[in-house]
C-alpha cells in the first residue's frame, strides 16, 4: 500500500507553503507572550485577518467566509502544514474552532452578520461556557439557569474552567431554560456580552502558569441577555453541543500525531546525554527498547489517523476519533514521563531539555502540561467508555 496525495493536492500544498513563506509572522512574533486564549495582540488580529482575506483561514469554507472551498484532502494538507510549521490560525481557538462553526450552522442571518464575520476577522474574542462545578463530563447536568422575561433572558449561575473569559468579548454559554424535562432536553445556548452587568470572570492563577492565566470561574448574577441572543432553538442546545464539539474533530489527531513525533525526536536526541550512571542514555537497553516502542506507537498513530480520515472522506462513521484522542494524548504523556525519568533530577533543568518540541520548558514541565490534553473534549475515561460501547459494542456500565 502506498499513501500519497495526487498532483492537484500537492499543488495546493505548494501554494500554501509559498504563501506562508511570504506572509507568516516571524517566529519571535508567533512566540511572543500573551496572557490567555482570548488575549488577541494586534499582530494576531492582523495575522488572522490576512488569512481570512487570502482564503487560508478556513479553507473548506467558501471565500466570503475566509475559505476557498477546499476538498477534504486539501484541508488535511492544510492542517498538516500549519502544524508542521507550528503556525496558529487564530490565537482564540475556541472562537474560530468551535464558536464560528456553531454560528455558521445555527445562527440567523442577523446573528451571522453581527458575530460570525467579526469572529473570523479576529475583531472579537470568545470564551466557551459549558463546564460547571457539577457538570463537566456529564455536561447535561448543567444548572446555570436562564428565565425568559419579556424580551430578555435573566441568567444566574456559575461556569468553571472557562478559558480566556477575562479577556473575551462574548461567551457562547450553555444554560438551562426548562428544568422540568429530562436533562438533555431543557438546554439552550445564549450569546452573552462579557461586559454585561452581573458577569464576573475570575481567573484562578493557582492552577495555571503565572504569565498565562487561562482558566476562569465565571459568575452570572441576574444578567440580562436580549432574546435575539438565543443561538438555535429554545431548549435544543444539546444538539448544538454535539455539533460544536464535532467540528474539526476529524482533523484534531494531526496535532497529537505531530506532537508525539516531535517529542520522539527530542527523546532520540536526548540519547547522547549522559544518564544517571554517566553513560550516554542510548547505550542503556531499556532506553533503546522504549524509544523503539514509542516509534511504533508514533507510526500507529499516524496510520490510524489516515485510516479515520479516509473513512470520514467517504462519509463513514470513524470511531478512530476516540481512539486517536485517547492514544495520542496518553502516548505523548507516557513519552514525556519516560524522557523525564531517564534523566533523573536533570529533568527539572531547562538547559537539559534537548531539541525544541513545541514549547519552552523542562521535560517535567512538558509532562505536567500534557495532562491538559487528556481532559478537554472528553476525558480519557470518557473516551474509553465511548470505545467500549460504540466501537466494541459492550453494554453501558
Ligand atoms: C486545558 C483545558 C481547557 C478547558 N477549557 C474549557 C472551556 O473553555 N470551557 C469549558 O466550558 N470547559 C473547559 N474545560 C473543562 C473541560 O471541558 C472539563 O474539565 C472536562 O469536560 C471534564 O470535566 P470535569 O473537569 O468537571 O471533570 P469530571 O467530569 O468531574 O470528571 C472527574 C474525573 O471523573 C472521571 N469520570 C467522569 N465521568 C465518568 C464516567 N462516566 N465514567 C468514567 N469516569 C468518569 C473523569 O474522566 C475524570 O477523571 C477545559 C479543560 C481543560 C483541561
Amino acid at each position: 500500500m502506498r499513501l500519497r496525495y495526487g498532483d492537484a493536492e500537492e499543488a495546493f500544498r505548494a501554494e500554501l507553503i509559498a504563501w506562508l513563506d511570504e506572509h507568516a509572522p516571524p517566529r519571535d512574533v508567533l512566540e511572543s507572550p500573551r496572557q490567555s486564549s482570548a488575549d488577541l495582540p494586534d499582530w494576531a488580529r492582523d495575522w488572522q485577518r490576512k488569512l481570512f482575506e487570502a482564503g487560508w483561514l478556513v479553507p473548506g469554507w467558501p471565500p466570503e467566509l475566509g475559505g476557498r472551498n477546499a476538498t477534504a484532502s486539501e484541508q488535511m494538507i492544510y492542517f498538516e502544514v500549519m502544524k508542521q510549521r507550528e503556525i496558529p490560525r487564530s490565537l482564540n481557538p475556541q472562537g474560530l474552532g468551535i464558536i464560528a462553526p456553531s454560528l455558521r450552522d445555527a445562527g440567523t442571518p442577523e446573528q451571522q452578520e453581527r458575530w460570525l464575520l467579526p469572529t473570523l476577522r479576529a475583531e472579537v474574542a470568545w470564551c466557551l461556557g459549558m463546564s460547571e462545578p457539577g457538570a463537566g463530563s456529564d455536561l447535561a447536568s448543567l444548572k446555570t439557569r436562564a428565565v425568559l422575561d419579556g424580551d430578555h433572558f435573566v441568567v444566574n449561575g456559575q461556569k468553571v474552567w472557562t478559558s480566556g473569559a477575562h479577556h473575551a468579548d462574548w461567551c457562547m454559554c450553555f444554560v438551562r431554560t426548562d428544568p422540568d424535562v429530562p436533562k438533555h432536553k431543557g438546554i439552550s445556548v445564549l450569546i452573552i456580552d462579557m461586559q454585561s452587568a452581573g458577569v464576573d470572570a475570575r481567573p484562578f492563577p493557582e492552577l495555571t502558569e503565572p504569565d498565562y492565566m487561562d482558566f476562569n470561574e465565571v459568575f452570572f448574577t441576574d444578567v440580562s441577555v436580549p432574546k435575539e441572543h438565543l443561538l438555535g432553538d429554545l431548549n435544543q442546545g444539546w444538539a448544538l453541543t454535539q455539533v460544536s464539539l464535532g467540528h474539526e474533530r476529524a482533523m484534531l489527531w494531526i496535532d497529537y500525531a505531530y506532537d508525539v513525533q516531535r517529542a520522539l525526536d527530542a527523546l532520540v536526541a536526548l540519547g547522547v546525554q549522559p544518564g544517571p550512571d554517566g553513560r550516554p542514555l542510548r547505550e542503556d537497553a531499556r532506553f533503546r527498547d522504549e524509544v523503539a516502542a514509542f516509534h511504533v506507537d508514533a507510526q500507529a498513530l499516524m496510520l490510524m489517523g489516515y485510516r479515520g480520515f479516509s473513512k470520514f472522506m467517504r462519509g463513514r462513521a470513524a470511531p478512530e476519533h476516540s481512539l486517536l484522542k485517547l492514544f495520542g494524548s496518553e502516548t505523548l504523556q507516557r513519552l514525556l514521563l519516560f524522557g523525564a525519568e531517564s534523566q533523573g533530577v536533570d529533568a527539572l533543568d531547562t538547559e537539559h531539555y534537548g531539541p525544541r518540541m513545541w514549547r519552552e520548558g523542562s521535560w517535567i514541565t512538558q509532562y505536567f502540561r500534557s495532562f491538559s490534553g487528556t481532559i478537554p473534549g472528553g476525558t480519557s475515561e470518557i473516551q474509553r467508555n465511548i470505545i467500549a460501547e460504540r466501537v466494541l459494542g459492550l453494554p453501558r456500565a
